[in-house]
């Protein structure tokens, strides 16, 4: 593969509102960092609440004519954006690298699988059938229709800029609802661009908007009475405070949280395939992916053979900066996320955890100023460990014993989350148990990170969600829209006189 060309814009980062780019207010502003250097690389602006009041009431006067055009002209102009998002992938897999860290390919590949949401939405003609039934009762007919809700909101996370909003705005979009996107302030670039290409797809001005910011903007969007419904990913104390917070103030809210995901490995398993799968999940993105896997959960015999097999292969990652092709890790988001990261390992230590491959204190040659830290390897974890309980999101592995699956079980069952989970064996039986035992949204049988194609929905339970739907797939549509049904009878078919009675089938 060629080089990619490196993503370098200096100038401020802005909001769009009314289909142009607008610095609103423009008194507050964060530095916008390249991780690999440990440079500020440009500053994105941060919005006031006037600035969000200015979305909105832009959204509120273009979402009426968008919502009655008809849903396959919509679903034009999501062709139209899915062919940009094609032609300009590798603009945005650069911008995610270049903010995020995340090494190029693996961008790329976030970059694709929200271009697969992209090309779900454009079916939404077919995903808006409603139902019909004739002849409910003599001379009466029976049907229903989804309509949009107007004007909806996404708050999003720093890990995935790319793809997380893909999973809120096609769908939202393609509905008739207008879209009003707050993207992390970490990492907000792809969010403007994507908000740039939707235009030349040609949505009108006012439908879709980006408002940069931190919880000023967020709290507008919470309390703003003309947002109808919100969409949340981030970490569970925020994913519970909007849930909450916006079902107070009315609105229909899907706030997807946080995440301990663990792979149990069988003795049956093909422990080779089980390593490159650990391997993989557990420091693919450096471990900032709400589907890594950040407990291995060794069944029976696993643990004397498996240990030193992972052990050799963190030590021996690829960390770099991320726009080398060779790299198979890059940097943490921020200084203050890495610092966070490593003071996890410290704790861990002191549980007396066995500390197998320790990654902090990495200094990468050339990019000694960057916000490195290497993978880490635990063994000998216990439930008890804070490092077995909370959310570490950094690449950092911590494998926990287990004498036989039904312990597996229980464990990843009492654990206060339930986005996503493995199982890695060679038994049918023992798989299929699993997955119909398990207490978790996303299951993989020998595949680590079970993200859901666009058409089947993703969502967690237990701590990972709030909410009752999934995001994207036929849960998304049924997200963004609102069910109306209309029964229907004409002057012949009318018996006359009142009826006092409960209306039955006759
Ligand atoms: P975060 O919760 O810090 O931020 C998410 C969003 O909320 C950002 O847009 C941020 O500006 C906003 N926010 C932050 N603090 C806020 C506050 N006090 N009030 C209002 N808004 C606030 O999350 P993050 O660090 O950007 O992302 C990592 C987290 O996201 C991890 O916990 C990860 O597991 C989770 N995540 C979950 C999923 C999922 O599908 N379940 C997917 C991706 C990431």
């Amino acid at each position: 593969m060629r080089a990619p060309e490196p993503y370098t814009y200096v100038a401020d980062i802005t909001h769009w509102i009314a289909g142009a780019a607008a610095r609103g207010s423009g008194t507050r502003s964060q530095t916008v960092w390249n991780p690999a250097t440990g440079d500020a690389a440009r500053q994105v602006l941060l919005a006031s609440a006037d600035d969000v009041n200015a979305a909105v009431a832009a959204a509120v006067t273009a979402q009426p004519a968008w919502g009655e055009t008809p849903p396959i002209r919509r679903a034009r102009v999501m062709n139209n954006f899915l062919a940009l998002m094609n032609r300009h992938k590798d603009t945005l897999a650069a911008m995610i690298t270049a903010e995020h860290g995340k090494v190029y390919t693996d961008a790329q590949g976030e970059v694709s699988r929200g271009i697969d949401i992209v090309e779900f939405a454009c079916g939404v003609p077919q995903l808006l059938k409603g139902d019909y039934t004739d002849q409910v009762s003599t001379g009466i007919d029976n049907w229903t229709l989804r309509q949009p809700l107007g004007v909806v909101a996404g708050i999003t996370p720093f890990n995935f800029p790319c793809m997380v909003p893909c999973w809120m705005f096609p769908v939202a979009l393609a509905c008739g609802n207008a879209f009003i996107l707050k993207p992390s302030e970490r990492d907000p670039s792809p969010a403007l661009f994507m908000a740039q290409l939707m235009k030349e797809a040609g949505l009108p001005d006012g439908v879709f908007s980006v408002i940069n910011g931190d919880k000023v903007a967020v709290d507008a969007l919470l309390h703003h009475p003309d947002v109808k419904g919100l969409s949340f990913v981030g970490s569970t104390p925020i994913a519970q405070y909007i849930y909450e917070t916006g079902a107070h103030h009315g609105k229909r809210v899907q706030a997807l949280g946080g995440a301990k995901n663990h792979m149990v490995v069988m003795p049956d398993a093909d422990l080779e395939q089980a390593v490159d799968a650990l391997i993989g999940s557990a420091y693919g993105s450096a471990g900032e992916r709400c589907m890594a896997i950040s407990v291995a959960v060794l069944v029976g015999d696993v643990g004397d053979k498996i240990v030193p097999l992972l052990a050799e292969r963190a030590q021996a990652l690829k960390v770099k900066d991320g726009m080398e092709l060779d790299a198979e890790m890059g940097p943490i988001v921020t200084r203050q996320a890495r610092d966070r990261i490593e003071g996890y390992i410290a704790i861990g230590v002191d549980e007396g955890a066995r500390l197998v491959v320790d990654g902090r204190g990495l200094k990468v040659p050339g990019c000694e100023a960057g916000f490195f830290t290497g993978g880490t390897l635990f063994d000998h974890v216990t439930p008890a460990m804070r490092i077995y309980r909370e959310e570490i999101f950094g690449p950092v592995l911590v494998c926990v014993r287990v004498p036989n699956f039904a312990d597996a079980l229980q464990l990843v069952n009492g654990h206060e989350f339930g986005n996503g989970v493995a199982l890695f064996t060679s038994d049918g039986g023992v798989a299929r148990e699993f997955s119909r035992r398990v207490q978790v949204g996303m299951v993989g049988i020998n595949v680590p990170i079970p993200v859901p194609m666009a058409w089947h929905g993703f969502g967690g339970w237990k701590k990972s969600l709030f909410g009752d739907m999934h995001a994207y797939g036929e849960e998304g549509v049924r997200f963004y829209t609102k069910q109306k049904s209309v029964m229907q009878r004409w002057p012949d078919s009318i018996a006359k006189g009142a009826e006092f009675v409960m209306p039955t089938a006759k």
